[in-house]
């Protein structure tokens, strides 16, 4: 019998019911922040993910879910989603005037990852780009969405940790400072950060090897290295983030490592479960826009990772608050063709019912309505037809009544 691909699965019942609420409450609070939402191709021309994520990075060089198409095209399936809505916005023009764009995304993402607990190889993200905006102002508002949204998911042991990584202008002297401190301690740092430190010297700060991290105490530190506009865009950062009540810390370990970053780098910390761990991460890239080939502007963005939310949700609230409907057992042709009409009109009242289709007995109608969790039947026999009734029976409390038929839909209605 065939299964679903190594790394893939299949999304149905409870764990669906979270990816759902979830996407509605993203959409309901990003449209409030006049977010606009992109859908783009999962496959896309492998330049475009190796001009942005980089040829060097383990998405690109490792991950990636790319083959050559019949038309000999080398294409691969996206592994994340910045890069291709920043070619979508060239590709359409959308910047060709100064106004901002708030964009977000909901979409399934492909990488070839070793298997282990909670990684996919096809997983789900959500994420919101802001284009042609570079103020800490429209970082705070981008971040304040992101907090507020996963607030009303029930987290409330978040903290950003936040860096800034300057521009590409002031990195050299920093380059220069952190490279001399490297060399003082080399010995003790590991063979990637040996590699690192030639190729992109910020990467050794955030080397996973506990033996790296002890080793960089006292490093330099970049924020000691930024150019007056870029601290002034820091300050200001966390001068509204104080303001506005959300909680920070400054890391200067965070880096996010690729040459297009500037000045914000951050991440949302959470110790809703425990022990603190990354929920997400993001920050201001405004030299990718160019780089792919498009005018300089200013950009920043985040992703969070859905399945990974979902788990948070399943271990912090259990299952998702969802009343399975009332079903409706019609017993026998006259009844079923009115119970027919009667849905007919409820549905289009906005109510939820099932309707019993398999001229099944009451008695297994009714075991059928209980393993499906529903909290009524209502039933329809040639009797209640007569006397213009349908019996509604508590399938909890076990009780049962005769509700007249016309004001069976007003009484449903009061029910949600
Ligand atoms: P990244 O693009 O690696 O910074 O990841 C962004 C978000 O996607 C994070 O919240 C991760 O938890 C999530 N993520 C990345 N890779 C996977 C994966 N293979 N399976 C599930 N979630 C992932």
């Amino acid at each position: 019998m065939a299964q679903s691909v190594k790394g893939t699965r299949d999304l149905f019942g409870g764990e669906l019911d979270w990816f759902q609420r979830i996407e509605d409450t993203v959409r309901r609070a990003f449209h409030r922040h006049g977010y606009s939402e992109i859908r783009t191709p999962i496959l896309e021309e492998i330049e475009v993910f190796k001009r942005s994520v980089g040829e060097s990075s383990d998405i690109v060089h490792k991950e990636m879910y790319d083959f050559f198409d019949k038309g000999k095209r080398h294409v691969a399936m996206r592994p994340e989603n910045t890069a291709g809505v920043v070619r979508a916005v060239i590709q359409h023009q959308m910047l060709a005037t100064s106004d901002p764009q708030l964009l977000y995304y909901i979409g399934p993402m492909f990488r070839y990852e070793r298997m282990q607990a909670g990684r996919y190889r096809q997983f789900w993200q959500i994420g919101a780009e802001s284009f042609q905006v570079s103020t800490p102002e429209s970082e705070a508002e981008s971040l304040v969405m992101l907090y507020d949204f996963l607030r009303e998911l029930g987290l409330t042991q978040l903290t950003f940790s936040i860096n800034s990584v300057g521009t590409p202008e002031c990195r050299p002297a920093f380059h220069e400072a952190f490279r001399a401190f490297f060399a003082a301690r080399e010995a003790e740092f590991c063979e990637d950060c040996h590699r690192r430190i030639e190729e992109n010297p910020l990467r050794v700060l955030d080397c996973k090897n506990a033996r790296c991290q002890a080793a960089l105490e006292g490093h330099p530190v970049l924020v000691d290295f930024l150019d007056p506009a870029s601290r002034e865009h820091h300050e200001r950062l966390k001068e509204i983030l104080t303001t506005l009540g959300l909680p920070f810390e400054e890391n200067p370990r965070l880096v996010r490592g690729l040459d297009y970053y500037t000045r914000t780098a951050f991440e949302v910390l959470s110790t809703d479960l425990g022990a603190q761990s990354a929920l997400l991460g993001g920050g201001r890239y405004d030299g990718l826009v160019k780089q792919l080939g498009g005018p300089q502007v200013a950009a920043f963005g985040w992703s969070i990772g859905l399945d990974r939310l979902v788990t948070l949700m399943q271990q912090l609230h259990g299952k998702a608050p969802r009343q399975a409907p009332p079903v409706l057992i019609p017993l026998g042709p006259a009844a079923t063709l009115k119970a027919l009409e009667l849905a007919r009109a409820w549905w289009a009242a906005g109510l939820e019912v099932v309707l019993e289709t398999r001229g099944a007995k009451l008695k297994n109608a009714l075991t059928t309505a209980n393993r499906q969790g529903a909290p009524l039947a209502l039933i329809l026999g040639d009797g209640e037809l007569e006397q213009g009734v349908v019996a509604v029976k508590d399938l909890a409390a076990g009780t049962q009544e005769a509700w007249a038929l016309d004001t069976v839909q007003q009484r449903l209605l009061d029910r949600r």
